[in-house]
């Protein structure tokens, strides 16, 4: 199928691995063109330069900042050879907040995950949208977590702040961008194989003594899949709902864990 956004400019936060660079991938091998965004210069142009071999046709521009600050989005809006702030496709990441018991977090704590994980999506939506409206097509993908529809009791952080940008989401993408060829949607990851999920696991082994391997196999065995997901899968969903024809879904949640959340609904 051709999603119709070949020559379009995306801007992918957190690009250099994981689902972001799941997302710059897939949109990239539709002949999208890429400014990608992460903090480790290094490990970023590593993964342009790969990635420019998989998709020698498109424009791939490595920015190396912090989306979460001030200056790191002027640098991406301001990179030379990108599109300013006339992306037309805008995947809005960062690294997750970090997992612990709610009486430990400061207001600190607080507010450096509303600012990476509402805050920031919320900056760069504002930055773009309404010049996607005015040329008459935008996207806006927003990755947050499946927290946001089921709790995870440590990840009091993501739960929180994450279900405020959702709720801001929700709003938001019914205005009057949605007849002028704008949509607003959010991917919901359950568990994926990134290096997220590499930390944490190591993480509860040095806790609970048992290996990696033990802990990575009972949590795909509670997956209905009975795996995790890989980036790749992530990506074709986030290209798909970039593509013209996904022109009548906005405001939704795209939950994508193998059939972890046990609800009918
Ligand atoms: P990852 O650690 O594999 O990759 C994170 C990427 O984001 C890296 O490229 C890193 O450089 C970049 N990054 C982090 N903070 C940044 C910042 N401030 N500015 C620019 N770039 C930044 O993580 P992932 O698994 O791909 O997760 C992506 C998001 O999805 C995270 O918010 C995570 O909490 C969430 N999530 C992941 C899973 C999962 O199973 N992997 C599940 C639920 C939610």
């Amino acid at each position: 199928m051709d999603l119709g956004i070949k020559g379009k400019w995306a801007l992918v936060g957190g690009a250099s691995k994981g689902l972001g660079w799941g997302c710059a991938r897939a949109l990239a091998l539709e002949g999208v063109n890429v400014v990608m965004v992460a903090r480790g210069a290094e490990v970023l142009n590593q993964a342009v330069a790969d990635l420019k071999k998989e998709a020698p046709g498109v424009q791939l521009i490595p920015v190396a900042a912090d989306i979460t600050s001030e200056a790191g989005r002027v640098a991406l809006f301001s990179v030379p050879g990108g599109p300013g702030k006339d992306f037309d496709i805008v995947v809005t990441n960062a690294g997750g907040p970090p997992p612990g018991d709610f009486r430990n977090w400061d207001r600190e704590a607080w507010i450096k995950a509303v600012d990476a994980n509402m805050l920031t999506p919320i900056e760069l939506i504002k930055a773009t949208v309404d010049g996607m409206a005015a040329r008459g097509f935008g996207r806006i993908v927003n990755i947050t977590s499946s927290s946001v529809k089921s709790p995870i009791d440590i990840l009091g952080l993501s739960n929180g702040a994450r279900s405020g940008l959702t709720g801001f989401v929700a709003g938001v993408a019914r205005t009057k961008i949605a007849a002028q060829g704008v949509t607003i949607n959010n991917i919901l990851p359950g568990k994926f194989d990134t290096d997220r999920i590499r930390n944490t696991v190591e993480a509860t082994a040095q806790k609970t003594g048992q290996t990696v391997a033990e802990i990575r196999a009972l949590q795909q065995a509670q997956v209905p899949a009975g795996r995790y997901g890989t980036p790749q899968e992530f990506g074709a969903l986030c290209a798909f709902i970039c593509s013209l024809q996904a022109s009548y879904i906005t405001g939704q949640n795209f939950l994508t864990d193998g059939g972890a959340y046990p609800g009918t609904y």
